[in-house]
């Protein structure tokens, strides 16, 4: 899922607790950390669902 904590976006894992804080204010810009930084992106039904390195693996 995305948070965003006194403007600045992270994104938090959900297959875990690990966050991504990207530091970023700007929706571009913090996805081009989160590519990055290897996370994915997947849509499961309407939702999206972020993924971190380590739990791309386990499936
Ligand atoms: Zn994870």
């Amino acid at each position: 899922m995305i948070d965003r904590q006194y403007g600045e976006i992270t994104y938090e894992c959900d297959a875990c607790d690990e966050t991504l804080e990207t530091g970023e204010s700007e929706f571009s810009d913090a996805l081009g950390m989160f590519r990055r930084n290897s996370w994915r992106a997947e849509k499961v039904g309407s939702e999206w669902t972020h993924l971190c390195p380590k739990c791309q693996d386990r499936k």
